[in-house]
């Protein structure tokens, strides 16, 4: 059995990517290298990168400055270990859209993994819950997890909604929005 895997940082010719002028797989090894040490060092801007990538190829809005995400250690959704800096897997963080008809703006996303956004998709709310009762036993308790998460945003939404009718620090829709926010970002079943 062969366990290698070639080092995608390494040019298969030159070893370390020092010709990069000459050399175009000593380029590519060298960005291969310089985006992994990005997702280790700075998983922020990989999310937001990639969303900005979504955002332009399916016509959405994108508005997101690196303020308005948080990146919490576990999944708000399923509670799993988020894993930053490693190739995609089901514990990758992922940016969902709130409200998958709006776009990558601040207030409709949230950072959960990916595995949590594949189980919702472009799902309705009425559609999550069905599958929490009548779908694959082994995924029910997830479906209801994505189903207790879309419902505690949609409240969320909804205090916005109410505290932008009167925007002031101090309105308590406000205050109560600003909590909501804090908890939300690192909810943890
Ligand atoms: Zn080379």
């Amino acid at each position: 059995m062969n366990d290698f895997k070639p080092d995608p940082s390494v040019c298969p010719t030159h070893g370390e990517p020092t010709k990069r002028a000459a050399c175009p797989k000593c380029n590519a090894a060298y960005m291969r290298g310089y985006l992994r040490k990005i997702r280790k060092t700075r998983p922020h801007e990989t999310i937001l990168e990639r969303a900005r990538k979504r955002a332009r190829r399916q016509g959405f809005p994108y508005t997101l400055r690196r303020q308005d995400i948080a990146l919490p250690a576990r999944c708000p959704v399923l509670g799993i270990p988020l894993r930053v800096g490693q190739s995609r897997s089901p514990a990758s963080p992922s940016l969902d859209r709130i409200d998958p008809g709006q776009g990558y703006v601040p207030g409709n996303v949230r950072v959960i993994s990916d595995h949590a956004n594949k189980l919702k998709g472009n799902r309705r709310l009425a559609d999550i819950r069905s599958m929490s009762l009548k779908g694959p036993l082994a995924r029910r308790a997830k479906y209801q997890a994505v189903a207790a998460y879309m419902e505690r945003e949609a409240l969320l939404v909804e205090v916005r909604q109410k505290a932008a009718q009167e925007p002031r620090p101090d309105n308590p829709w406000q205050v109560i929005a600003d909590f909501l926010e804090q908890r939300f970002r690192h909810f943890s079943v």
